[in-house]
């Protein structure tokens, strides 16, 4: 079952290592079947090396494991939550990746300082709510995605493709699991210039709002002009 989707999420799951966003085994990714209603997601807490494509679990929206002798990721509630509020989310990414995980657990949202952000996002990269002591005790991690999708209430999720769970960490999306990957990765390259950037005395010294669309724009929007048109068959970054 989903035997594509799985090896596909089983690679980036890998990949997360290889670009140094997880260690031992913090971090998971999902994607979803949207015609069959059907998650496929990491195994909980099972070494990177150790792992195969069979050790993916498929899930349902529900949360029932429908296939996979393994117990699914921990934050498996989480990723449902995601996947039930924004029809647009094909694939998500949750990493305790250093400097964006400094910022969660700062409080702060990560404002747009340069165009290496406004290549990627919109905006400032939202950081939510803490969550109630009810919220933490009971359905600890479908609540983490209610905040989640709470911080969205007045943002775009298609323009700003991460968050940050305050004093936890951060979770990404993109319309596949590969572009999911890739805005993890882009994120924590942003939060590092970001913290970077205070360090050296830019608190503060945001982009001018014209540049920021200029560069979102250029690369996201309608009449995006970035790299080369699908019929070139040369994969877009
Ligand atoms: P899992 O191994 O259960 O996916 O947990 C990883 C993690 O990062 C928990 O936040």
């Amino acid at each position: 079952m989903l035997e594509k989707l799985k090896d596909r999420v089983y690679r980036q799951n890998i990949l997360l290592v290889k670009h140094g966003l997880v260690v031992l085994t913090w971090g998971n990714v999902s994607a979803i079947d949207r015609e069959h209603n059907l998650v496929v997601i990491k195994p909980s807490g099972v070494d990177y090396d150790a792992m195969t494509a069979d050790d993916m679990v498929v899930v349902d929206l529900d949360g029932n494991v429908v296939q996979g002798e393994k117990r699914p990721s921990s934050d498996t509630p989480t990723h449902l939550y995601l996947y039930k509020t924004f029809a647009d989310v094909g694939g998500i990414v949750h990493t305790h990746s250093t400097y964006a995980t400094a910022w969660a657990q700062s409080g702060r949202s990560i404002p747009p300082y340069g165009t290496t952000h406004a290549d990627f996002a919109f905006g400032d990269i939202p950081v939510t709510r803490s969550l109630t002591k009810a919220e933490t005790e009971i359905d600890y991690e479908s609540n983490t995605g209610k905040v989640i999708a709470e911080a969205f209430r007045d943002n775009d999720i298609s323009r700003l493709p991460a968050v940050l769970v305050k004093n936890h960490g951060p979770f990404v999306w993109g319309d596949t699991p590969e572009k999911a990957v890739q805005n993890a990765v882009v994120l924590e390259e942003v939060a590092k210039i970001a913290a970077l950037t205070e360090a050296i005395g830019g608190k503060g010294n945001r982009v001018d709002d014209a540049l920021l669309k200029k560069h979102f724009d250029r690369k996201h929007g309608a009449n995006a002009y970035y790299g080369q048109p699908q019929s070139c068959g040369i994969r877009e970054n």
